[in-house]
C-alpha cells in the first residue's frame, strides 16, 4: 500500500507539474496576444421568451492560437492571477464598442445590445467607471446598448466600491447583470444594495429543471424574488424546447442556450439574425 501511495504521489506530482507548465506557457503567450490583439468575440443571442425576438447578445472571448481556439476557462483565471485581466477587458470592450458603432448605422441592428463579461478584478478597480466613460466618449452609439455581466464573487470583493460604480453605470444607462445567480456567494443583501437590471439564472439549475423538483423550486424562487424587485430574469444553458416552455410558464423573461443558438463569430451571427427575421 505504501508503494502504491508513493506512485500516486508521483502521478499527482507530474499532473500538477503539467498544469504549472501549461499556466506558464499560457501566461507568456497571453502577453503577446494582448499586445497583438489576437482575441475574437463570439456572440450568443439572448431572446425574449414571449416574442422569440433577439434582444441582446453576449460577447464571449475566444483566443485563436496555432490553429485551435483557446476557451476563456483556460486563460481568464490565469489572466486574473497574473494581473493581465484589465488589458484583456479593455480589448473586449473595444471590440464590443467597435461592433456597436458599426451596427449603429444599420436599421435592423441598431437596437441590439451587447453584454460583456467583467471580472471581479475589473470592477473593483477605482477608476473602472472613468475609464469606461472615456472609452464610450469616443463612440456614437447609445451607452444603454452596453450590458455588463458580473458574477457574485465580483460583488463581494469590494461591496461599497462596487455599489458606487453600479450607481454611476446606471446613470449612464448601462445595464448590469448578476451572472451565474444562485451559485457562489449569493446573498439577497446584494440585490437590496446594488443597482442591478438582470438576474441570470445559472445553467446548473436549468439543466436539472425537468428532472429535479428541487431545481424547479429554486428557479421559481429566483424568478419570484427577481420579479418582486422589478428585475429582468434570464435563464442560461437552455438546451431543450421543454426548458424554454417551462421557463415561460414560470415567468422567466429571457433565455439563452444551445437550443436557441450557439455562440457564433459575427459573420455567422448576422446570418442567424437575418434567418430569424424571415421566420
Ligand atoms: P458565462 O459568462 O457563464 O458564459 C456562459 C458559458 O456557457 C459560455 O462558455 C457559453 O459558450 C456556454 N454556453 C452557452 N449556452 C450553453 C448551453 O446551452 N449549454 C452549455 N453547457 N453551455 C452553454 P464560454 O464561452 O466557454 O465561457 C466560459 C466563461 O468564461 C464565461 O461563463 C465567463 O465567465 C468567462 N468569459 C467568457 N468571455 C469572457 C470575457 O470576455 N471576459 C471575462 N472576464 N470572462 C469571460
Ligand atoms: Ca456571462
Ligand atoms: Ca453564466
Ligand atoms: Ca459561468
Amino acid at each position: 500500500a505504501k508503494k502504491q501511495g508513493k506512485n500516486q504521489y508521483k502521478l499527482f506530482d507530474s499532473a500538477l507539474e503539467q498544469r504549472v507548465q501549461k499556466a506558464i506557457y499560457i501566461e507568456e503567450k497571453l502577453q503577446q496576444a494582448i499586445t497583438l490583439k489576437q482575441f475574437e468575440l463570439y456572440f450568443q443571442p439572448k431572446i425574449n421568451i414571449g416574442s422569440g425576438q433577439v434582444e441582446s447578445l453576449e460577447a464571449l472571448i475566444r483566443w485563436p492560437n496555432n490553429g485551435r481556439m483557446i476557451f476563456p476557462d483556460e486563460f481568464i483565471p490565469i489572466a486574473e492571477d497574473k494581473g493581465l485581466i484589465g488589458k484583456i477587458t479593455e480589448c473586449v470592450l473595444e471590440m464590443a464598442c467597435d461592433t456597436l458603432s458599426q451596427w449603429h448605422g444599420l436599421a435592423h441592428l441598431k437596437d441590439l445590445s451587447i453584454a460583456i463579461n467583467i471580472s471581479g478584478k475589473d470592477i473593483s478597480v477605482d477608476n473602472f467607471y472613468e475609464k469606461l466613460e472615456r472609452l464610450l466618449s469616443r463612440y456614437k452609439f447609445n451607452p444603454s446598448l452596453l450590458e455588463l455581466e458580473l458574477t457574485e464573487s465580483a460583488l463581494i470583493s469590494n461591496l461599497s466600491n462596487v455599489k458606487a460604480t453600479l450607481k454611476q453605470l446606471k446613470k449612464l444607462g448601462i445595464k448590469v447583470a448578476i451572472d451565474d445567480f444562485g451559485t457562489g456567494y449569493s446573498s439577497l443583501a446584494y440585490l437590496q444594495a446594488l443597482d442591478i437590471y438582470y438576474l441570470k439564472i445559472d445553467r446548473q439549475f436549468v439543466a436539472a429543471l425537468l428532472s429535479e423538483p428541487k431545481a424547479e423550486a429554486i428557479v421559481q424562487s429566483i424568478i419570484d424574488v427577481g420579479k418582486n424587485l422589478g428585475l429582468c430574469l434570464i435563464a442560461e444553458g437552455v438546451e431543450q424546447a421543454e426548458h424554454l416552455d417551462k421557463l415561460q410558464r414560470m415567468g422567466c423573461d429571457q433565455a439563452q442556450g444551445y437550443f436557441i443558438c450557439r455562440p457564433l463569430p459575427s459573420s455567422e451571427l448576422l446570418k442567424f439574425l437575418s434567418a430569424a427575421k424571415q421566420a
